[in-house]
């Protein structure tokens, strides 16, 4: 056969130069991880090659055993890894989840209560010109803009203006936990549906360093990318009631043939979150950003109007506030590219700078946990972190500090075995 290589090298030449980034380079965008050998060996399978529509024992094509060895495996793995009763593996993605869910449980028109996307809730939690927003009404609860914590009284209250279908709990930038309990009680006050949108954290909850959503509601989706350090993908997990129209909203509702490969490779990361490893990797995330938020709260940080939004973390993720700094978010964001360190900039609730400028930089400790950070590489991220953002940044500071990040990439090889080769 025809290796890549040989036949794209471009492609391969542009592959190569990504892992090489990837080792070069500190990655601390919050939704991103890194996929295990193992999850990219059954995402790189010939499994890529089976229609399937239909689910386990209902197919709509023939030879479909070997595909639903697997897709079963990964149902049970999910139920058994978060106490679900239903779950379903096939949305192609978190938003596709999302979409599903709603298909599922709303007509057009109906209306949806869900996070502001500009205080850190996500584009398909009805965002304007997402589907979200275009089909559904759509009402937004806040952060509140004295401690920027979300406001249960706020909810309330909308939720009782609005009498929404289904009101959405989750996020994409905010750094505390969610009261499941009293959204789930909101929520039948108004006779909506709640789904919990887990995607950023669902790797803390599997790890049970976060409180769980599935006791509390009705349907909860995931990504499986960020926290959950598997292959790209959705998963929704619903009570048994719900399952019938969730699947088929997923299909025949919103999708075609599910990726069976992406679904063996799901099942593989479930089975990893279950190890005492991954809970480990889970706490070393936690104790990062626990790190990063006091370092970025110390004296010299906070006189060059750097802060940390909520003044901390409960999870994964930290919020840098530079609204009262000179520097920007699209600043910051490029001073720290420019030492080796990958974030993105982030709007803060209340931003009085455009978006494309902003005055926030989301900063997540996933991936550095996976490639084996722990406490003392986390506190030496966080000070060239905080050294970055001070005044006085100029090209010997520059170079010192990726001088600083080259030593940490250097000691935490990442894929040492060479992933590329290694799917051949
Ligand atoms: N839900 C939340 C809370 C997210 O943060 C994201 C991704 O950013 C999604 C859903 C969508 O996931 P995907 O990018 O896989 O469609």
């Amino acid at each position: 056969s025809t290796h890549l290589v040989d036949f794209d090298p471009e492609i391969a030449t542009a592959i190569d130069a990504e892992l090489a980034r990837q080792r070069g380079t500190l990655e601390m965008i919050a939704s991103e991880n890194f996929a295990p050998l193992a999850v990219m060996q059954a995402q790189g399978s010939v499994l890529t090659n089976k229609y399937a529509e239909g689910y386990p024992g209902r197919r709509y094509y023939g030879g479909c055993e070997h595909v639903d060895t697997a897709e079963q495996i990964a149902i049970d793995r999910v139920k058994q890894l978060f106490g679900a009763e239903a779950a379903n593996v096939q949305p192609h993605s978190g938003a596709q989840a999302n979409a599903a869910v709603m298909a599922a449980l709303l007509q057009p028109g109906d209306t949806i209560l869900g996070l502001d996307l500009a205080h850190g809730g996500h584009l398909t939690h009805g965002m304007r010109i997402n589907f979200s927003g275009r089909l559904y009404k759509v009402a937004a609860y806040q952060v509140s803009e004295h401690d920027h914590r979300i406001d249960m009284e706020q909810v309330r209250t909308l939720a009782h203006e609005h009498r929404p279908k289904l009101i959405v709990a989750g996020w994409s930038a905010y750094p505390r936990h969610l009261d499941f309990g009293e959204f789930r009680r909101i929520a039948d006050e108004v006779g909506a549906h709640l789904m919990v949108d887990m995607a950023h954290f669902a790797g803390l909850v599997a790890a049970g360093l976060h409180p769980s959503p599935i006791p509390h509601a009705h349907v909860v989706t995931t990504t499986t990318h960020k926290t959950l350090g598997g292959p790209r993908g959705g998963v929704i997990l619903s009570t048994a009631g719900l399952a019938k129209k969730i699947n088929s909203a997923v299909f025949p509702g919103q999708q075609g043939g599910p990726l069976e490969h992406v679904i063996a490779a799901k099942a593989v990361a479930f089975k990893m979150a279950a190890q005492p490893e991954f809970a480990d990797r889970q706490r070393r995330t936690l104790e990062g950003a626990a790190i990063l938020g006091e370092r970025l709260l110390a004296e010299d940080t906070r006189a060059a109007g750097v802060s940390v939004l909520t003044g901390g973390t409960d999870v994964h993720l930290v919020l840098v506030d530079l609204r009262h700094s000179e520097l920007d978010g699209r600043q910051a964001e490029d001073r720290l590219h420019r030492i080796g360190i990958t974030v993105n900039r982030n709007a803060v609730p209340f931003d009085p700078r455009p978006p494309m400028v902003s005055s926030g930089v989301r900063i997540g400790t996933p991936a550095l946990a996976a490639r084996g950070f722990g406490a003392q590489e986390f506190t030496e991220v966080a000070d060239i972190i905080a050294t970055a953002l001070l005044p006085g940044f100029d090209d010997r500071a520059a170079a010192a500090l990726r001088g600083r990040v080259r030593v940490l990439t250097d000691r935490f090889p990442l894929y040492a075995a060479d992933p590329q080769r290694a799917v051949q």
